[in-house]
């Protein structure tokens, strides 16, 4: 393997499964016993907003007790000791980067540790309940705090860094996305456009083969150490 300057993870539900948290579809559609378009969409969100909360509010205590694995330990064994710059972008609403201590975390589609005001924008952290009742602690109004997730229908955020750090980086690596959920199944496909080296690891190639240069097929947590192993010998 070839040393790279800056390396460029793309996380997805697959990192954090070995954490003990479910993955986004199952084949009829359905997101912990929910059916997605009734959970995060933001019409989901307009029409009902207590059963939107609740959901939420229900996934809120598994995900501050859930404890990174070793996929994420990896990685801050690889900031800690690469000679070189490693991002993360990550689709994933739980903390695991950050509990495993991780650097430079850009959450395209939130954090569910936050809590957006849509009257006023004003962005706060909150491990509790929320519901269409709770008032914005800015503008004081009530019924207009959402979960700080980005849901369909909305912008995934820091698009304009990401595009940057795509061009910029010499590695690519992908772990644990299934590729379906746009615009994030696309980067791989910018980076490959700007002669970025590109890795895959997850249980099963995805639609996105062809982008990849390398197919790592295992669980996040035995190949993404290695791979680290692998970097940090061509560290100097
Ligand atoms: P996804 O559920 O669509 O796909 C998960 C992928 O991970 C699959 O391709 C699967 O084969 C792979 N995988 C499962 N276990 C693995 C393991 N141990 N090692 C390696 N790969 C493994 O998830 P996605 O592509 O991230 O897209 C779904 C959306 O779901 C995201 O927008 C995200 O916000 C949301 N989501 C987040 C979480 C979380 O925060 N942990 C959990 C569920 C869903």
């Amino acid at each position: 393997m070839r040393k790279y300057k800056k390396i460029l993870f793309l996380t997805g539900a697959g990192i954090s499964a070995e954490s003990g948290i479910s993955t986004f579809r199952s084949e009829n559609g359905l997101w912990n016993n929910h059916r997605v378009e009734d959970v995060a969409t933001i019409e989901a969100y307009y029409k009902n907003q207590d059963y939107v909360h609740d959901f939420y509010n229900n996934m809120r205590p598994d995900l501050w007790n859930s404890k990174p694995n070793d996929a994420h330990l990896a990685i801050t064994k690889l900031q800690q000791n690469y000679d070189g710059e490693v991002y993360i972008v990550t689709q994933n609403i739980d903390t695991l980067h950050e509990k495993a201590k991780n650097k430079n975390i850009y959450h395209i589609h939130g954090q569910i540790n936050q809590i957006v005001c849509m009257n006023c924008g004003n962005i706060y952290e909150t491990w509790g309940d929320v519901t269409s009742e709770s008032i914005c602690c800015n503008c004081n109004l009530m019924g207009t705090l959402k979960p700080n997730i980005v849901f369909f229908g909305e912008y995934p955020l820091y698009m304009d860094k990401i595009e940057n750090l795509l061009r910029i980086c010499d590695l690519f690596i992908s772990v644990g996305t299934s590729g379906v959920v746009y615009p994030a199944a696309g980067f791989v496909q910018t980076a490959k456009y700007y002669g970025v080296d590109t890795i895959e690891i997850n249980l099963e190639p995805t639609s996105n083969n062809l982008y990849f240069d390398k197919h790592i097929v295992g669980k996040a947590g035995v190949e993404l150490p290695r791979l680290v192993e692998a970097l940090l010998k061509n560290n100097d």
